[in-house]
């Protein structure tokens, strides 16, 4: 009997499957999460708008826009927003790519990477990290053929922690033919202390055709649950990618606490400064005890630990925590007693070998 066949790029992207849910929120350390509950006023303005959810929300998120407007001085018609970065970048490469097609990123990468490209029909290049889990722009800037269509940096890295360099990021896009689109993914941009780490929106300013830069409001702006995150580029790029963009999509209860969280930023940036002390802490506390961890300028630490990374996992249940097998295990920093005894486990799972 016949029966419909989906595109073979269907068939190439591995089914979800979801990880056991923590028994405890607090004790989930595997997604990155702000450890954080809304902001009142964040959920007073997400609340307003539950009230008026028999209304479609804003197609042409005005609201939205402008405050990134005001807040970044950058002008509403080069941002694109959807629900999540990661959407955004569905959308970008639905724009860009056709089978065929080359896109180009660093690998271990962020593991949407890989699906989102399958899905637009192109051809993923990976190109490996270096060993202190830094990307290799050099080997990226050589593995961009004719074919390429877009190249993905993700600075600080995900899953491994380090930034690309401002300088290197400048050398690297020097040599980038313009038709090709670099996505500088900053979606933990705003945890970053390196002086030297890559400014995307100074990059943006420039007004190179090609560039843009992703950001969320998943991560430092605590709004995971809702589903809001944006690219700002060239106007040309953000207006194909829009177009990309279901009707819709972002809801007004999303929109209005994005809004609000842009007019929160001090107070949300006491809460990052708390993060990014206990990620001080924690490597810290993980070097003495004998690890190497790369330098971690985002919300999370990366134990390269190879074959042992499943068994690592299991030790510390019932902290979660996010396993990638034969390589390492990406540890959140999520609440200080929690980082507390996953960085105890740490200790008894190194004394023990
Ligand atoms: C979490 C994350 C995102 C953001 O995802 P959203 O879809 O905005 O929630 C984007 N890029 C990287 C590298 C991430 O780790």
């Amino acid at each position: 009997m016949a029966a419909p066949v989906p595109r073979p790029a269907i068939d190439a992207v591995p089914a979800y499957r979801p990880g056991r849910p923590a028994s405890d929120d607090a004790l989930k350390l595997s997604s990155n999460e702000n450890p954080f509950g809304p902001l009142p006023s964040v959920a007073d303005a997400a609340a307003a708008e539950l009230r008026r959810i028999n209304r479609y929300p804003d197609a042409g998120m005005t609201r939205l826009y402008g405050a990134l407007e005001q807040t970044s001085g950058i002008p509403a018609d080069r941002f694109a927003a959807g629900t999540g970065s990661v959407a955004v970048l569905y959308g970008l490469l639905s724009a860009y790519c056709s089978p065929g097609d080359e896109v180009v990123y660093a690998w271990r990468s962020f593991e949407a990477y890989p699906i989102a490209v399958e899905l637009s029909g192109a051809t993923s290049v990976r190109v490996p990290l270096r060993e202190d889990g830094t990307h290799d722009l050099e080997a990226m800037a050589t593995a961009v053929t004719p074919r390429t269509k877009v190249v993905l940096v993700c600075t600080p890295n995900n899953p491994t922690g380090p930034v690309v360099r401002h300088d290197d990021l400048i050398a690297f896009l020097d040599g980038v033919p313009e038709d090709v689109v670099v996505v500088v993914d900053e979606a933990y941009v705003e945890f970053v202390r390196d002086p030297d780490a890559a400014r995307g929106l100074d990059v943006v300013l420039e007004e190179r055709p090609n560039v843009v830069v992703l950001r969320t409001f998943s991560k430092a702006y605590g709004l995971a649950g809702l589903r809001v995150g944006y690219l700002c580029g060239p106007a040309a790029i953000a207006e194909a990618v829009r177009k990309t963009t279901p009707p819709f999509s972002v809801t007004d209860v999303a929109q209005a606490a994005a809004v609000a969280s842009l007019a929160a930023v001090d107070e949300l940036a006491e809460r990052v400064d708390a993060v990014v002390s206990e990620r001080t802490s924690m490597l810290a506390a993980l070097r003495a005890q004998g690890w190497s961890v790369p330098d971690s300028q985002a919300n999370f630490v990366w134990l390269p630990l190879g074959d042992d990374a499943l068994d690592f996992a299991a030790a510390v249940d019932p902290i979660s925590v996010r396993a990638f097998a034969g390589e390492g295990v990406r540890v959140t920093v999520g609440d200080p007693q929690v980082n507390a005894r996953l960085v105890e486990g740490a200790a008894r799972w190194i004394t023990g070998r």
